[in-house]
Protein backbone atom coordinates (compact mmCIF):
# COMPACT_ATOMS: atom_id res chain seq x y z
CA UNK A 1 0.00 0.00 0.00
CA UNK A 2 1.32 3.88 -0.75
CA UNK A 3 2.49 5.66 2.21
CA UNK A 4 0.10 8.41 2.68
CA UNK A 5 2.22 11.33 4.16
CA UNK A 6 1.12 14.73 5.30
CA UNK A 7 3.09 17.66 6.95
CA UNK A 8 3.50 17.56 10.75
CA UNK A 9 2.64 20.91 12.95
CA UNK A 10 3.34 21.19 16.44
CA UNK A 11 3.10 17.26 17.11
CA UNK A 12 -0.17 17.14 14.88
CA UNK A 13 -0.82 16.14 11.04
CA UNK A 14 -1.96 19.27 9.87
CA UNK A 15 -3.97 19.66 6.76
CA UNK A 16 -3.50 19.70 3.11
CA UNK A 17 -4.77 21.53 0.10
CA UNK A 18 -3.42 19.16 -2.61
CA UNK A 19 -1.84 15.90 -3.37
CA UNK A 20 1.63 14.91 -4.91
CA UNK A 21 2.36 12.24 -5.96
CA UNK A 22 6.59 10.94 -5.42
CA UNK A 23 7.77 8.89 -7.56
CA UNK A 24 10.47 6.00 -8.01
CA UNK A 25 13.10 7.19 -10.61
CA UNK A 26 14.14 3.72 -11.32
CA UNK A 27 10.66 2.74 -11.78
CA UNK A 28 8.68 5.72 -12.41
CA UNK A 29 5.33 3.69 -12.46
CA UNK A 30 5.79 3.43 -8.59
CA UNK A 31 4.44 5.40 -6.62
CA UNK A 32 6.92 6.04 -3.34
CA UNK A 33 4.40 8.45 -1.41
CA UNK A 34 1.37 10.29 -1.59
CA UNK A 35 2.09 13.41 0.02
CA UNK A 36 -0.52 16.09 1.24
CA UNK A 37 0.57 19.11 0.48
CA UNK A 38 0.19 22.48 2.25
CA UNK A 39 -0.15 25.78 1.29
CA UNK A 40 1.31 29.25 2.85
CA UNK A 41 -1.47 29.89 5.68
CA UNK A 42 -0.38 26.32 7.17
CA UNK A 43 3.09 27.12 6.71
CA UNK A 44 2.95 30.28 8.19
CA UNK A 45 0.96 29.06 10.78
CA UNK A 46 3.88 26.26 11.82
CA UNK A 47 6.51 29.18 12.37
CA UNK A 48 3.95 30.31 14.92
CA UNK A 49 3.85 27.04 16.36
CA UNK A 50 7.26 27.03 16.46
CA UNK A 51 7.63 30.25 17.86
CA UNK A 52 5.84 29.07 20.83
CA UNK A 53 7.66 26.07 21.76
CA UNK A 54 11.10 27.89 20.93
CA UNK A 55 10.67 29.73 24.14
CA UNK A 56 10.67 26.59 26.13
CA UNK A 57 13.18 24.30 24.44
CA UNK A 58 16.03 27.78 24.97
CA UNK A 59 15.12 27.25 28.57
CA UNK A 60 16.36 23.13 28.44
CA UNK A 61 20.01 23.12 29.53
CA UNK A 62 22.37 22.31 26.13
CA UNK A 63 24.19 19.69 27.81
CA UNK A 64 20.73 18.32 28.10
CA UNK A 65 19.68 19.47 24.67
CA UNK A 66 22.99 17.43 23.78
CA UNK A 67 21.52 13.81 25.17
CA UNK A 68 18.49 14.80 22.62
CA UNK A 69 21.39 15.25 19.63
CA UNK A 70 22.56 11.91 21.00
CA UNK A 71 19.85 10.31 20.95
CA UNK A 72 18.62 11.18 17.21
CA UNK A 73 22.09 9.74 16.17
CA UNK A 74 21.79 6.40 17.93
CA UNK A 75 17.71 6.22 16.41
CA UNK A 76 19.19 7.23 13.16
CA UNK A 77 22.30 4.41 13.48
CA UNK A 78 19.25 1.79 14.46
CA UNK A 79 17.50 2.77 11.28
CA UNK A 80 20.07 3.20 8.69
CA UNK A 81 19.47 0.52 6.36
CA UNK A 82 15.88 1.44 6.30
CA UNK A 83 16.36 4.96 5.78
CA UNK A 84 18.95 4.17 3.20
CA UNK A 85 16.80 1.74 1.47
CA UNK A 86 13.93 4.61 1.64
CA UNK A 87 16.20 7.18 0.13
CA UNK A 88 17.15 4.37 -2.99
CA UNK A 89 13.79 4.21 -3.71
CA UNK A 90 13.01 7.61 -3.96
CA UNK A 91 15.90 9.39 -5.34
CA UNK A 92 17.37 6.22 -7.30
CA UNK A 93 20.75 6.90 -5.14
CA UNK A 94 22.80 4.00 -4.81
CA UNK A 95 22.50 2.23 -1.79
CA UNK A 96 26.34 2.53 -0.73
CA UNK A 97 25.71 6.38 -1.54
CA UNK A 98 22.40 6.08 0.33
CA UNK A 99 23.90 4.44 3.22
CA UNK A 100 26.87 7.06 3.66
CA UNK A 101 24.67 9.67 3.19
CA UNK A 102 22.96 8.70 6.19
CA UNK A 103 26.04 7.89 8.18
CA UNK A 104 26.79 11.57 7.49
CA UNK A 105 23.82 12.41 9.79
CA UNK A 106 25.22 10.13 12.48
CA UNK A 107 28.69 11.93 12.41
CA UNK A 108 26.74 15.12 12.52
CA UNK A 109 24.91 14.35 16.09
CA UNK A 110 28.30 13.03 17.09
CA UNK A 111 29.81 16.04 17.01
CA UNK A 112 27.11 18.45 18.05
CA UNK A 113 26.21 16.20 21.24
CA UNK A 114 29.48 17.41 22.57
CA UNK A 115 28.73 21.01 21.50
CA UNK A 116 25.93 20.65 23.76
CA UNK A 117 28.72 20.82 27.05
CA UNK A 118 30.72 23.57 25.06
CA UNK A 119 28.69 26.41 23.53
CA UNK A 120 31.39 28.53 24.63
CA UNK A 121 31.25 31.85 25.47
CA UNK A 122 34.28 34.19 26.60
CA UNK A 123 35.07 36.11 29.29
CA UNK A 124 37.12 39.03 27.92
CA UNK A 125 39.27 41.38 30.29
CA UNK A 126 37.89 45.21 30.85
CA UNK A 127 39.97 47.92 30.23
CA UNK A 128 38.72 49.44 33.35
CA UNK A 129 39.07 47.90 36.94
CA UNK A 130 36.48 45.86 38.86
CA UNK A 131 34.48 45.20 36.18
CA UNK A 132 33.94 42.01 34.22
CA UNK A 133 33.11 41.46 30.52
CA UNK A 134 31.44 38.44 28.89
CA UNK A 135 30.07 36.61 25.98
CA UNK A 136 27.03 34.10 25.46
CA UNK A 137 25.88 32.47 22.19
CA UNK A 138 21.80 32.81 22.12
CA UNK A 139 19.59 31.27 20.03
CA UNK A 140 18.52 33.10 17.35
CA UNK A 141 14.86 31.93 17.91
CA UNK A 142 13.13 30.07 14.93
CA UNK A 143 15.01 28.99 11.75
CA UNK A 144 13.12 27.81 8.63
CA UNK A 145 15.21 25.49 7.07
CA UNK A 146 14.41 24.87 2.85
CA UNK A 147 16.17 21.98 1.38
CA UNK A 148 16.89 20.14 -2.24
CA UNK A 149 16.38 16.63 -1.83
CA UNK A 150 19.51 15.31 -3.82
CA UNK A 151 20.92 14.82 -0.35
CA UNK A 152 17.58 14.25 1.13
CA UNK A 153 18.49 13.77 4.82
CA UNK A 154 22.06 14.35 5.43
CA UNK A 155 21.83 18.17 3.96
CA UNK A 156 18.80 18.55 5.84
CA UNK A 157 20.43 17.21 8.99
CA UNK A 158 23.74 19.77 8.62
CA UNK A 159 20.72 22.61 9.60
CA UNK A 160 18.65 20.58 11.90
CA UNK A 161 21.25 19.51 14.16
CA UNK A 162 22.86 22.55 15.38
CA UNK A 163 19.70 24.49 15.26
CA UNK A 164 17.72 22.66 17.70
CA UNK A 165 21.11 22.17 19.30
CA UNK A 166 21.55 25.67 20.11
CA UNK A 167 18.09 26.32 21.20
CA UNK A 168 16.16 27.14 18.12
CA UNK A 169 13.07 25.59 16.65
CA UNK A 170 12.87 24.57 13.16
CA UNK A 171 9.88 24.44 10.26
CA UNK A 172 11.57 22.30 7.48
CA UNK A 173 10.13 22.23 4.11
CA UNK A 174 11.57 19.44 2.51
CA UNK A 175 11.94 18.98 -1.46
CA UNK A 176 8.62 17.33 -2.94
CA UNK A 177 10.36 14.47 -4.74
CA UNK A 178 12.18 13.64 -1.31
CA UNK A 179 9.13 14.20 1.04
CA UNK A 180 9.00 10.79 1.89
CA UNK A 181 12.69 10.58 3.14
CA UNK A 182 12.09 13.65 4.39
CA UNK A 183 8.85 12.42 6.65
CA UNK A 184 11.15 9.48 7.73
CA UNK A 185 14.06 11.17 9.42
CA UNK A 186 11.44 13.65 10.68
CA UNK A 187 9.95 10.86 12.43
CA UNK A 188 13.47 9.75 13.54
CA UNK A 189 14.26 13.26 15.30
CA UNK A 190 10.67 13.28 17.30
CA UNK A 191 11.64 9.63 18.83
CA UNK A 192 14.13 11.25 20.60
CA UNK A 193 12.31 13.25 22.26
CA UNK A 194 11.97 16.61 20.89
CA UNK A 195 9.10 17.96 22.59
CA UNK A 196 5.87 18.77 20.22
CA UNK A 197 6.62 22.13 17.85
CA UNK A 198 10.14 22.32 18.60
CA UNK A 199 10.47 20.34 14.78
CA UNK A 200 7.97 20.97 12.18
CA UNK A 201 7.57 19.45 8.98
CA UNK A 202 5.88 21.49 5.96
CA UNK A 203 5.50 19.56 2.42
CA UNK A 204 4.69 22.65 -0.11
CA UNK A 205 5.30 23.44 -3.27
CA UNK A 206 8.24 26.35 -3.78
CA UNK A 207 5.46 28.69 -4.57
CA UNK A 208 3.44 28.26 -1.21
CA UNK A 209 6.70 28.38 0.75
CA UNK A 210 7.92 31.62 -0.89
CA UNK A 211 4.35 33.31 0.09
CA UNK A 212 4.60 31.15 3.51
CA UNK A 213 7.73 32.90 4.73
CA UNK A 214 6.82 36.16 3.60
CA UNK A 215 4.31 36.13 6.00
CA UNK A 216 6.39 34.87 8.78
CA UNK A 217 8.61 37.11 8.47
CA UNK A 218 6.21 39.83 8.03
CA UNK A 219 4.80 38.62 11.04
CA UNK A 220 8.34 38.16 12.86
CA UNK A 221 8.29 34.46 13.23
CA UNK A 222 11.11 33.68 12.07
CA UNK A 223 15.10 35.03 12.71
CA UNK A 224 17.08 32.36 10.32
CA UNK A 225 15.90 31.48 7.25
CA UNK A 226 18.31 28.17 5.64
CA UNK A 227 18.37 27.84 1.79
CA UNK A 228 19.83 24.86 0.15
CA UNK A 229 18.96 24.61 -3.54
CA UNK A 230 19.73 26.47 -7.22
CA UNK A 231 21.29 29.36 -7.37
CA UNK A 232 17.89 31.40 -8.99
CA UNK A 233 15.89 30.47 -6.22
CA UNK A 234 18.68 31.76 -3.27
CA UNK A 235 18.64 34.44 -5.06
CA UNK A 236 15.03 35.26 -4.51
CA UNK A 237 14.89 33.55 -1.33
CA UNK A 238 18.06 35.86 -0.25
CA UNK A 239 16.07 39.18 -1.38
CA UNK A 240 12.88 38.68 0.47
CA UNK A 241 15.46 37.68 3.60
CA UNK A 242 17.18 40.57 2.81
CA UNK A 243 14.11 43.31 2.76
CA UNK A 244 13.59 41.91 6.50
CA UNK A 245 16.89 42.95 7.27
CA UNK A 246 17.84 39.23 7.87
CA UNK A 247 20.99 37.09 5.94
CA UNK A 248 20.07 33.21 4.79
CA UNK A 249 22.35 30.96 4.74
CA UNK A 250 22.63 30.41 1.30
CA UNK A 251 23.58 26.72 -0.08
CA UNK A 252 23.62 26.77 -3.65
CA UNK A 253 24.62 25.28 -6.95
CA UNK A 254 28.08 24.92 -8.21
CA UNK A 255 30.09 24.46 -11.28
CA UNK A 256 33.28 22.78 -9.77
CA UNK A 257 36.40 22.79 -11.79
CA UNK A 258 38.92 20.11 -11.66
CA UNK A 259 42.16 21.20 -12.44
CA UNK A 260 45.05 18.52 -13.95
CA UNK A 261 48.58 19.69 -13.94
CA UNK A 262 51.04 17.85 -15.99
CA UNK A 263 52.93 16.78 -13.28
CA UNK A 264 49.34 14.73 -11.94
CA UNK A 265 49.18 10.94 -10.96
CA UNK A 266 46.78 10.53 -14.31
CA UNK A 267 45.00 7.27 -12.87
CA UNK A 268 44.80 8.86 -9.74
CA UNK A 269 42.59 12.07 -11.73
CA UNK A 270 40.69 9.89 -13.66
CA UNK A 271 39.16 7.81 -10.81
CA UNK A 272 38.08 11.40 -9.57
CA UNK A 273 36.90 12.45 -12.37
CA UNK A 274 34.40 9.36 -12.84
CA UNK A 275 33.15 9.82 -9.42
CA UNK A 276 33.16 13.79 -8.58
CA UNK A 277 31.27 13.60 -12.72
CA UNK A 278 29.14 10.70 -12.68
CA UNK A 279 28.70 9.41 -8.98
CA UNK A 280 25.00 10.24 -8.07
CA UNK A 281 24.22 11.10 -11.61
CA UNK A 282 26.15 14.42 -11.36
CA UNK A 283 23.20 15.45 -9.19
CA UNK A 284 25.43 16.88 -6.36
CA UNK A 285 26.16 20.33 -5.78
CA UNK A 286 30.08 19.61 -5.67
CA UNK A 287 30.10 17.48 -8.77
CA UNK A 288 32.63 18.04 -11.33
CA UNK A 289 31.32 20.70 -13.94
CA UNK A 290 34.73 21.36 -16.30
CA UNK A 291 37.72 19.29 -16.27
CA UNK A 292 40.68 21.82 -17.25
CA UNK A 293 43.32 19.83 -18.00
CA UNK A 294 47.17 20.92 -19.02
CA UNK A 295 47.62 20.68 -23.02
CA UNK A 296 50.67 18.55 -22.99
CA UNK A 297 48.46 15.50 -20.91
CA UNK A 298 44.63 16.30 -22.41
CA UNK A 299 45.46 13.56 -25.08
CA UNK A 300 46.54 10.98 -22.58
CA UNK A 301 43.70 11.97 -19.72
CA UNK A 302 40.91 12.21 -22.03
CA UNK A 303 41.56 8.58 -23.56
CA UNK A 304 41.79 7.35 -20.05
CA UNK A 305 38.80 9.15 -18.55
CA UNK A 306 37.11 8.02 -21.83
CA UNK A 307 37.64 4.86 -21.58
CA UNK A 308 36.49 5.10 -17.87
CA UNK A 309 33.02 6.19 -18.68
CA UNK A 310 32.51 4.30 -21.63
CA UNK A 311 32.86 1.21 -18.87
CA UNK A 312 31.03 2.46 -16.08
CA UNK A 313 27.90 0.78 -14.81
CA UNK A 314 24.45 2.57 -14.58
CA UNK A 315 21.57 0.89 -13.84
CA UNK A 316 19.73 -0.47 -10.94
CA UNK A 317 20.30 1.90 -7.76
CA UNK A 318 19.88 -1.20 -5.47
CA UNK A 319 23.04 -3.04 -6.88
CA UNK A 320 26.55 -1.75 -7.21
CA UNK A 321 26.63 1.08 -9.63
CA UNK A 322 28.43 4.01 -10.34
CA UNK A 323 24.97 5.72 -10.75
CA UNK A 324 21.27 5.27 -10.89
CA UNK A 325 18.50 7.69 -12.72
CA UNK A 326 17.95 11.02 -12.20
CA UNK A 327 16.22 12.24 -9.20
CA UNK A 328 12.81 13.14 -10.71
CA UNK A 329 11.27 13.68 -14.18
CA UNK A 330 11.66 17.49 -13.78
CA UNK A 331 15.66 16.94 -13.31
CA UNK A 332 15.73 15.02 -16.34
CA UNK A 333 13.64 17.42 -18.72
CA UNK A 334 16.18 19.70 -17.34
CA UNK A 335 19.20 17.79 -18.45
CA UNK A 336 17.72 17.20 -21.90
CA UNK A 337 18.03 21.03 -22.24
CA UNK A 338 21.55 20.60 -21.44
CA UNK A 339 22.40 18.22 -23.74
CA UNK A 340 20.80 20.70 -26.23
CA UNK A 341 24.00 23.15 -25.58
CA UNK A 342 26.09 20.47 -26.93
CA UNK A 343 27.73 22.53 -30.20
CA UNK A 344 29.14 21.61 -33.38
CA UNK A 345 32.77 22.42 -31.78
CA UNK A 346 32.76 19.55 -29.43
CA UNK A 347 33.23 16.44 -29.22
CA UNK A 348 31.60 13.87 -27.54
CA UNK A 349 34.05 11.05 -26.02
CA UNK A 350 31.93 8.82 -24.31
CA UNK A 351 29.78 7.18 -26.76
CA UNK A 352 26.08 7.73 -27.07
CA UNK A 353 24.16 10.37 -25.34
CA UNK A 354 20.76 10.74 -23.91
CA UNK A 355 17.99 8.41 -22.12
CA UNK A 356 19.23 4.85 -22.12
CA UNK A 357 16.41 2.51 -23.57
CA UNK A 358 16.12 -0.70 -25.49
CA UNK A 359 16.97 1.27 -29.06
CA UNK A 360 20.20 3.19 -27.03
CA UNK A 361 20.87 0.44 -24.61
CA UNK A 362 24.22 0.58 -22.33
CA UNK A 363 25.99 -2.66 -22.10
CA UNK A 364 23.16 -5.09 -21.93
CA UNK A 365 21.10 -2.58 -19.21
CA UNK A 366 17.55 -0.98 -21.45
CA UNK A 367 16.49 1.40 -18.75
CA UNK A 368 12.99 0.79 -19.10
CA UNK A 369 10.45 2.11 -16.73
CA UNK A 370 13.37 4.35 -15.22
CA UNK A 371 15.01 8.00 -15.76
CA UNK A 372 18.52 6.90 -16.66
CA UNK A 373 20.79 8.77 -18.83
CA UNK A 374 24.09 7.89 -20.89
CA UNK A 375 27.37 9.85 -18.76
CA UNK A 376 29.11 12.01 -20.88
CA UNK A 377 32.02 13.66 -21.44
CA UNK A 378 32.51 16.83 -23.64
CA UNK A 379 35.74 17.82 -24.77
CA UNK A 380 36.26 21.20 -26.46
CA UNK A 381 34.77 23.08 -24.28
CA UNK A 382 35.51 27.00 -24.65
CA UNK A 383 35.14 29.49 -21.92
CA UNK A 384 32.14 31.37 -23.47
CA UNK A 385 29.76 28.17 -23.90
CA UNK A 386 27.09 28.00 -21.61
CA UNK A 387 27.96 24.23 -21.36
CA UNK A 388 31.16 25.82 -19.91
CA UNK A 389 29.56 28.87 -17.90
CA UNK A 390 26.08 27.31 -16.22
CA UNK A 391 25.50 24.61 -13.87
CA UNK A 392 24.62 21.10 -15.76
CA UNK A 393 23.01 19.41 -13.20
CA UNK A 394 23.26 15.68 -14.60
CA UNK A 395 25.87 13.42 -15.82
CA UNK A 396 27.63 15.83 -18.40
CA UNK A 397 31.38 17.26 -17.71
CA UNK A 398 33.47 19.21 -19.84
CA UNK A 399 37.07 19.16 -20.62
CA UNK A 400 39.18 21.91 -21.90
CA UNK A 401 42.84 22.88 -22.15
CA UNK A 402 45.39 25.40 -20.12
CA UNK A 403 48.68 26.21 -20.46
CA UNK A 404 50.12 28.26 -17.28
CA UNK A 405 48.73 27.62 -13.52
CA UNK A 406 47.54 31.20 -13.78
CA UNK A 407 45.51 30.82 -16.52
CA UNK A 408 43.94 27.72 -15.00
CA UNK A 409 43.15 29.24 -11.92
CA UNK A 410 41.14 32.18 -14.10
CA UNK A 411 39.03 29.32 -16.18
CA UNK A 412 38.14 27.95 -12.76
CA UNK A 413 37.08 30.85 -11.53
CA UNK A 414 35.45 32.37 -15.10
CA UNK A 415 31.86 30.99 -14.06
CA UNK A 416 31.69 32.90 -10.82
CA UNK A 417 29.98 29.86 -8.54
CA UNK A 418 32.38 29.30 -6.09
CA UNK A 419 31.60 25.83 -3.84
CA UNK A 420 33.70 22.84 -4.56
CA UNK A 421 37.34 22.84 -6.35
CA UNK A 422 40.46 20.52 -6.86
CA UNK A 423 43.57 19.80 -8.30
CA UNK A 424 45.39 16.86 -9.38
CA UNK A 425 49.17 17.65 -9.19
CA UNK A 426 52.44 15.85 -7.12
CA UNK A 427 54.11 19.76 -6.12
CA UNK A 428 53.03 21.11 -3.24
CA UNK A 429 53.60 24.77 -4.84
CA UNK A 430 51.29 24.30 -7.45
CA UNK A 431 48.34 23.20 -4.70
CA UNK A 432 49.10 25.95 -2.63
CA UNK A 433 49.15 28.73 -5.21
CA UNK A 434 45.42 26.83 -6.23
CA UNK A 435 43.95 26.66 -2.92
CA UNK A 436 45.22 30.88 -3.21
CA UNK A 437 43.65 31.80 -5.96
CA UNK A 438 40.59 29.45 -6.57
CA UNK A 439 37.60 31.30 -5.74
CA UNK A 440 36.03 28.02 -4.40
CA UNK A 441 34.88 27.11 -0.53
CA UNK A 442 36.80 24.23 -0.56
CA UNK A 443 39.20 22.89 -2.39
CA UNK A 444 40.41 19.47 -2.88
CA UNK A 445 44.43 18.15 -3.24
CA UNK A 446 44.34 14.64 -5.25
CA UNK A 447 40.79 14.68 -4.66
CA UNK A 448 37.66 14.50 -6.32
CA UNK A 449 35.49 18.03 -5.89
CA UNK A 450 33.05 15.71 -3.63
CA UNK A 451 33.10 13.86 -0.39
CA UNK A 452 32.38 16.60 2.64
CA UNK A 453 33.04 15.37 6.34
CA UNK A 454 30.74 16.61 8.85
CA UNK A 455 32.81 18.57 10.63
CA UNK A 456 34.70 20.88 8.06
CA UNK A 457 33.26 24.15 7.25
CA UNK A 458 31.30 23.37 3.72
CA UNK A 459 29.59 26.43 1.70
CA UNK A 460 30.17 28.47 -1.14
CA UNK A 461 30.83 31.63 -2.55
CA UNK A 462 29.25 33.62 -5.44
CA UNK A 463 26.83 31.81 -7.47
CA UNK A 464 27.15 29.39 -4.74
CA UNK A 465 26.21 30.59 -2.03
CA UNK A 466 26.67 34.29 -0.02
CA UNK A 467 29.35 32.98 2.38
CA UNK A 468 27.59 31.38 4.91
CA UNK A 469 28.82 27.95 6.23
CA UNK A 470 27.66 24.91 7.71
CA UNK A 471 28.88 21.89 9.86
CA UNK A 472 31.49 21.86 12.65
CA UNK A 473 31.80 24.78 15.18
CA UNK A 474 31.36 27.38 12.04
CA UNK A 475 28.10 26.65 11.74
CA UNK A 476 26.82 27.78 14.86
CA UNK A 477 27.66 31.29 14.11
CA UNK A 478 24.36 30.56 11.91
CA UNK A 479 22.15 29.39 14.93
CA UNK A 480 23.33 31.55 17.42
CA UNK A 481 24.08 35.54 17.95
CA UNK A 482 26.58 36.96 20.08
CA UNK A 483 25.39 38.74 22.91
CA UNK A 484 28.07 40.90 24.71
CA UNK A 485 27.57 41.90 28.54
CA UNK A 486 29.65 44.25 30.38
CA UNK A 487 29.41 44.08 34.70
CA UNK A 488 30.89 46.94 36.75
CA UNK A 489 31.01 45.98 40.12
CA UNK A 490 33.06 49.03 41.00
CA UNK A 491 29.92 51.08 42.59
CA UNK A 492 30.86 54.19 40.41
CA UNK A 493 29.85 54.74 36.44
CA UNK A 494 33.02 53.94 34.81
CA UNK A 495 33.35 55.48 31.50
CA UNK A 496 34.85 53.51 28.58
CA UNK A 497 37.59 55.26 26.73
CA UNK A 498 37.44 57.95 29.27
CA UNK A 499 38.15 56.79 32.76
CA UNK A 500 40.80 54.64 31.84
CA UNK A 501 44.11 54.55 33.39
CA UNK A 502 46.78 56.02 31.01
CA UNK A 503 50.49 55.10 31.54
CA UNK A 504 52.85 57.50 30.10
CA UNK A 505 55.71 55.68 28.09
CA UNK A 506 58.77 57.97 27.13
CA UNK A 507 58.33 57.19 23.02
CA UNK A 508 62.06 59.52 22.61
CA UNK A 509 63.56 57.03 24.48
CA UNK A 510 66.38 55.50 21.52
CA UNK A 511 69.10 52.53 22.19
CA UNK A 512 72.68 54.08 21.43
P1 LIG B 1 15.37 24.28 -6.22
O1 LIG B 1 16.00 25.60 -5.96
O2 LIG B 1 14.43 24.15 -7.36
O3 LIG B 1 14.55 23.79 -4.93
C1 LIG B 1 15.14 23.70 -3.64
C2 LIG B 1 14.03 23.81 -2.59
O4 LIG B 1 13.43 25.10 -2.67
C3 LIG B 1 12.88 22.81 -2.78
O5 LIG B 1 12.44 22.40 -1.51
C4 LIG B 1 11.83 23.65 -3.48
O6 LIG B 1 10.51 23.19 -3.27
C5 LIG B 1 12.03 24.99 -2.83
N1 LIG B 1 11.61 26.14 -3.65
C6 LIG B 1 11.48 26.22 -4.99
N2 LIG B 1 11.08 27.45 -5.35
C7 LIG B 1 10.96 28.17 -4.21
C8 LIG B 1 10.61 29.52 -3.92
N3 LIG B 1 10.29 30.37 -4.88
N4 LIG B 1 10.61 29.91 -2.63
C9 LIG B 1 10.95 29.07 -1.64
N5 LIG B 1 11.29 27.79 -1.85
C10 LIG B 1 11.30 27.34 -3.12
O7 LIG B 1 16.58 23.24 -6.30
P2 LIG B 1 16.53 21.76 -6.84
O8 LIG B 1 16.51 21.84 -8.32
O9 LIG B 1 15.50 20.96 -6.15
O10 LIG B 1 17.94 21.20 -6.32
C11 LIG B 1 19.10 21.20 -7.05
C12 LIG B 1 19.95 22.43 -6.79
O11 LIG B 1 20.34 22.47 -5.42
C13 LIG B 1 21.24 22.40 -7.58
O12 LIG B 1 21.51 23.69 -8.05
C14 LIG B 1 22.27 21.98 -6.54
O13 LIG B 1 23.59 22.34 -6.86
C15 LIG B 1 21.75 22.67 -5.32
N6 LIG B 1 22.26 22.08 -4.08
C16 LIG B 1 23.16 22.81 -3.33
C17 LIG B 1 23.71 22.25 -2.17
C18 LIG B 1 24.72 23.01 -1.34
O14 LIG B 1 24.93 22.64 -0.19
N7 LIG B 1 25.36 24.05 -1.86
C19 LIG B 1 23.33 20.97 -1.77
C20 LIG B 1 22.40 20.28 -2.53
C21 LIG B 1 21.87 20.84 -3.70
Amino acid sequence: MTRQIVSVVGGKDAASASTYQSTNPARISEVVASVGMADADTFAAACRTAKEAQREWAKVPAPVRGRVIASIGRLVEANAESLARLVTEEIGKPYAEALGEVREIVDTCDFFLGEGRRLYGQTVPSEMPDKNLFTFRNPVGVAAVITAGNFPVAVPSWYLVPALLCGNAVVWKPAEYAAASGHALYRLFAAAGLPDGVLNVVFADGAETFRGLERALEEGTVQKVGFTGSSEVGRKVGELTGRHLQSACLELGGKNPMVIMPDADLDLAVEGALFSGFGTAGQRCTSLGTVIVHESVHDEFLGRFAAAVREARIGDPGQEVLAGPLLDQKFADRYEEYLTWIQPHHQVVSGETGRITPDSPRQDFTGEGGLFYHPVVVDGVRPDDRLFLEETFGPIVGVTTFRTLDEAIELANLPGYGLSSSIYTTDARNAFRFREGVSAGMVSVNNSTSGAEAHLPFGGNGKSGNGSRQSGMWVLDQFTRWQAMNWDHSGRLQKAQMDVADITPDLDFRLP
